[in-house]
């Protein structure tokens, strides 16, 4: 019996979703022959949250934006899990809940993998999973220090690779790049001005009928 394709996980605030995300998540799904993958809201702690916008909130624009492409779906896990929305805590339940063959690969984008020294238990997150980092307009990866030489030591050839392990390697990919942020989209909101054309319409509609970040 031949085992299930990779699944894949995308993590981020989603503050909210736009096409830069889905875009990405849809072409990766496509390069890389995953069988799914999921976006995953985090649960930000309050003091980074701006009121007007609840976890809750953020998830429903997710699952909204997915709901016509069925290899995306919205994971709200870390919503569901009591405390800080710690990657490491939801590769493993993720892990545990697909077995120890298939291969789970987490997308990052390099503004996320910067950062990714001060992340719970980072060294450890190839122990649960593959990486993949996703390249961004406007940000580069580092090329000295320990996160340039933990990309360089546990880099992958290929797909072909990511599709031959369950974890433990980390793969770069360019895709169409699109310069789109949350952050623009929150300040063309609170400025009055359209956000059509950046998201879904169905995630501008909730926007809208919620009247969210004015
Ligand atoms: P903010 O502007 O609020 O920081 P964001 O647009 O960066 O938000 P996040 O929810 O933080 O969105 O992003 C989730 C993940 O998606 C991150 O890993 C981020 O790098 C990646 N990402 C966001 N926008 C893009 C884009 N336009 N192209 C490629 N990757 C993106």
């Amino acid at each position: 019996m031949s085992r299930p394709g990779p699944l894949g996980v995308f993590g981020g605030t989603f503050n909210p979703v736009h096409y830069g995300h889905l875009r990405s998540a849809l072409e990766l799904v496509e390069r890389l022959d995953l069988e799914e993958l999921r976006l995953m809201p985090s649960a930000l702690p309050p003091h980074r949250e701006a009121p007007e916008c609840s976890a809750q909130d953020r998830a429903a624009m997710v699952a909204l934006a997915v709901a016509e492409e069925p290899r995306l779906s919205c994971d709200d896990r870390e919503l569901r899990r009591e405390g800080p929305s710690y990657t490491f805590d939801s590769l493993a339940q993720l892990r545990a809940e697909i077995g120890a063959q298939r291969a789970l690969c987490m997308v990052l984008g390099c503004d996320a993998v910067l950062d990714i020294e001060s992340w719970y238990r980072w060294s450890e997150l190839l122990d649960l999973a593959h990486i993949v980092v996703l390249a961004r307009p406007g940000w580069a990866l580092p090329d000295q220090g320990v996160v340039a030489d933990w990309l360089h030591d546990n880099a992958l050839a290929d797909e072909a690779a990511l599709h031959a392990q369950p974890r433990g390697g980390i793969l770069v990919q360019e895709l169409r790049p699109l310069d789109i942020s949350s952050t623009e989209i929150r300040e063309l909101l609170a400025a009055g001005r359209s956000i059509r054309y950046l998201m879904p319409q169905s995630v501008l509609d909730y926007i809208d009928a919620r009247q969210l970040y004015r």
